[in-house]
């Protein structure tokens, strides 16, 4: 199969729809990441993104909406998460809400609950209203690799396997969206993401991370699952490691490798001689920098050196939790997916 990159047009768009219909995968442009999207009514059709991914059939799937879909035939809508919709929506809040069992039930993995989205991503709004069915869609990277945030990356990973990807330039908010459980009474956080803890909780007084514990069933299954890694060696150091870091750097090049760091913007500029992959200096430009970072490591570096950034909390949550996960340091807390 031939893969084409193209720009939404009318004609993109016609052909997108018309795929769609026919049960195939299409990659589309978000705000945060990539999307590898299917009608999420269509069994088939939801079953082959899951084949495509290579990723375990307990991992479920966001449904995408457009920003005029009445979701309310979807899922239950509790009153409280109205707030909620009208605050952050369209953009990097996924809801997860208690299921009406109208879409194909390998979108949920057999959960009881639908998770919903509705992207920003004019690239995203344009396809979904183009197609009109609720688009399931997870990352378009292949499982445990790195989420894709060029139209580029989606190609790197399924090129000759999907027909279209819809370029939209690079996703500026750069880490998947935070997905929020709203099927309790206190909303839960089952991963870190652009709207934060603390600005949901000031919507509606309170939000807490979701922690698995011992012997519990997950809520999101894909919590337990590893990723993000990029496909080079790799190496983690906290910031008041620093020399250990430098240590490191000197003996892979004394060997021959090409090493580099991974670090924030205070980092790259202290150490003006060392190759590094500059994160930047905000949260906001941490998260919009890290895949392709970590995209560019995988050809460009033997070791990857990662340094732990400094600042915590807010944005920084979300960022973190890629970055640990990234590097294998997040044994302890698995919390993501594919
Ligand atoms: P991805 O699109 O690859 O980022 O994966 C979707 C994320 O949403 C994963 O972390 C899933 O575990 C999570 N997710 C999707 N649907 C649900 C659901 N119904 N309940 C809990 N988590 C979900
Ligand atoms: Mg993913």
């Amino acid at each position: 199969m031939n893969t084409v990159i193209l720009p939404v047009t009318s004609d993109s768009l016609a052909w997108a729809k018309e795929l769609i219909q026919d049960g195939e995968v299409v990659a589309f442009h978000t705000e945060t990441v990539y999307g590898l999207g299917a009608d999420a009514t269509n069994d088939d059709a939801v079953r082959k993104i899951f084949a495509l991914k290579g990723r375990p059939a307990d991992n479920p799937l966001i449904a995408h909406v457009h920003a005029d879909y009445d979701i309310s035939r979807l899922v239950e809508t509790p009153a409280w998460t109205q707030c909620l919709r009208e605050k952050f929506l369209p953009g990097p809040l996924t809801m997860v809400y208690p299921s009406k069992e109208k879409v194909s039930r390998f979108v949920s993995s057999g959960l009881p609950t639908l998770s919903i989205r509705v992207p920003s991503s004019p690239v995203a709004q344009a396809f979904l209203r183009a197609v009109g069915v609720p688009v399931a869609a997870p990352s378009a990277n292949r499982s445990k690799h790195v989420s894709p945030v060029t139209a580029q990356h989606v190609y790197d990973d399924f090129a000759g396997d999907i027909p279209l990807i819809l370029d939209g330039g690079a996703s500026q908010g750069g880490i998947e969206s935070t997905v929020l459980d709203c099927t309790g009474a206190v909303p839960l956080i089952l991963r870190a993401g652009l709207v934060t803890r603390e600005m949901i909780a000031s919507e509606v007084g309170a939000c807490e991370y979701y922690t698995l514990h011992e012997g519990e069933k997950p809520k999101s299954p894909g919590m337990a699952y590893r990723h993000y890694a990029p496909a080079c060696r790799t190496v983690f150091f906290t910031a008041a490691e620093r020399n250990d870091a430098l240590q490191a750097y000197r003996e892979e090049a004394a060997r021959g490798g090409t090493p580099v760091f991974l670090c924030e913007h205070a980092v790259a500029e202290a150490y003006p001689s060392i190759k590094s992959l500059d994160l930047g200096r905000t949260p906001e430009e941490m998260a919009s920098n890290l895949y392709a970072h970590l995209r560019t490591a995988e050809k460009r570096a033997s070791l990857l050196i990662g340094i732990e950034p400094l600042e915590h909390g807010g944005v920084m949550d979300g960022v973190r939790n890629r970055l640990l996960r990234a590097f294998g340091q997040d044994a302890k807390e698995q919390r993501d997916d594919t």
